[in-house]
């Protein structure tokens, strides 16, 4: 693999760009803002020159896309629906639609990144590395002589529009200011601080107007209780239905994979129901997580089945008895947890006992003590509301020529490359309807 190429930054990139001006301003080198990036300055090429600018106040760019999908960026997922993400459906939906999947492998295979699907329907570069794909949008933004300042950190964003009306703004930024006639935003959500996405960009678009919903780890791992026997049982994991119950009422249930680990539960069925925990907590509602162990039974069927085993092998140790249908280590830690021998035979297993385990293996409280926080967060709950942005163009309904894009919006995607299709998809729409908007007021002052 080559190295990164160097994204055009000019070697006085530390000192001032007082007065510098560019047609179309992004803040934010992430995959939102560098798929913006391309995609403005490709509509705008057709037309004529124009100066584009990426602005980002980390040092180095992409970190996010380097770790994601665990080294190998999960870039987008066979199938793409509204229902894969939270967010206003109906909104979202005219989103995806503008941009989706197949669209998104097209525009791969033009950034020459060949993409393999796997068997759960998301879609990786053919390399398994991560850097394939930063290294194909930053080539390409230099191809298109799209500028990219690193450590250019945005505090402020001015409007200020000409005399005939049109958008231009002054943008404050840590070494100076420059003019722009529109701007993208695409600072990210709160998710991995280190990597420069702390959430400042909100406290901008805050300042110009926008609201922002309050904001929650998502995708993110839950800390259980130590009287909790999570850590002997770290590293296995297993099929199992999740149920969320916010003050009494179901808000969500869902089946898939559930990862014990030392600190608590993780794997990819606990990171898509977190959001619902975190966001409950946080509105101070009382909120429960149960696990169905038996996911193709409920209590019922699974009170049945219980009875008939113990029928059938009465001398059977208990713990035996059930592993059938789970992992040997959890039906043991399991019948210790509910004060139950795992050695005792079927046979001798009292009414009492046997209504305890089959609550046990449908209906087991996870004790959670909370999330792993920000820092191990896959993605933000929580932003710029959808009807706050023209979905068409993703261009705010509150700052006419500034338009917001990414992670900062109130849309998270589960598990399975959905954040990431968000991301191409709202920069898809933001660069084209910048590039496109700029010509038609230069063409036509407004
Ligand atoms: C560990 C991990 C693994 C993930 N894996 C996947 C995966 O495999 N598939 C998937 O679909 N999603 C994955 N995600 C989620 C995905 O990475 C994000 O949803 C996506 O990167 C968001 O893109 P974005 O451009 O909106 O924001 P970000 O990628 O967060 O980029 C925002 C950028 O803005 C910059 N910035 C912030 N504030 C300012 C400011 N004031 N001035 C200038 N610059 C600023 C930041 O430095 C940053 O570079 C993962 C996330 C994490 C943390």
């Amino acid at each position: 693999m080559p190295p990164l190429p160097s994204v055009n930054m000019p070697p006085d990139h530390a000192r001032g760009h007082m007065d510098e001006h560019a047609d179309i301003v992004i803040v934010g080198a992430g995959a939102a803002g560098l798929a913006a990036g391309i995609f403005a300055a490709e509509a705008a090429r057709a037309r004529g020159p124009a100066r584009i600018v990426i602005l980002d106040g980390a040092k180095r760019i992409g970190a996010k896309i380097l770790i994601s999908g665990g080294g190998r960026c999960n870039v987008t997922h066979e199938r793409v629906t509204h229902a894969d993400f939270n967010g206003s459906p109906h909104i979202v939906r005219n989103i995806l639609a503008a941009f989706g999947v197949e669209a998104t492998r097209r525009w791969f295979a033009s950034l020459e990144v060949e993409l393999k699907r796997e068997e759960t329907g998301k879609l990786f570069p053919v390399t398994d590395q991560a850097r394939t794909v930063l290294h194909a949008l930053t080539a390409r933004c230099e191809k298109l002589k799209v500028v990219i300042h690193l450590h250019h950190r945005v505090q402020d964003i001015i409007p200020q529009p000409d005399a005939s009306g049109s958008p231009s703004f002054l943008i404050r930024h840590e070494h100076g200011a420059m003019s722009a006639c529109r701007v993208i935003l695409a600072t990210g959500g709160r998710s991995l601080p280190k990597s420069g996405s702390d959430g400042g960009g909100w406290s901008i678009v805050r300042r110009l107007g926008h609201e922002v919903t309050p904001t929650y780890p998502a995708l993110v791992p839950l800390i259980l209780t130590p009287d909790m026997f999570h850590a002997e049982l770290s590293g296995v994991s297993q099929e199992v239905e999740l149920t969320t119950q916010v003050d009494g009422r179901v808000v969500d249930r869902r089946r898939g994979s559930l990862l014990w680990t030392h600190f608590g539960v993780s794997g990819p069925v606990v990171m898509d129901a977190s959001r619902f925990w975190t966001r409950a907590r946080g509105e101070g509602a009382e909120v429960e997580m149960r696990c169905n162990v038996l996911p193709d039974m409920n209590r019922e069927e699974a009170e049945r089945w219980l009875k008939a085993r113990i029928a059938e092998q009465p001398k059977r140790a208990l713990a035996k008895l059930i592993t059938g249908h789970l992992p040997d280590r959890f039906a043991a830690a399991l019948c210790r947890f509910l004060g139950i021998d795992p050695s005792m035979s079927s046979g001798q297993v009292t009414r009492e006992q046997r209504n305890v385990l089959v609550q046990g293996l449908t209906q087991l409280r996870l004790p959670i003590l909370r999330d792993r926080g920000w820092n191990y967060a896959e993605v933000t709950a929580g932003g710029v509301p959808l009807n706050e942005i023209n979905f068409r163009t993703m261009e705010s309904r509150k700052v006419p020529g500034m338009y917001l894009i990414g992670e900062m919006l109130d849309c998270d995607g589960r598990i399975g490359g959905f954040n990431f299709q968000w991301a191409w998809t709202t920069g898809y729409l933001a660069g084209r309807s910048a590039a496109a908007d700029l010509h038609v007021t230069s063409e036509a002052p407004r």
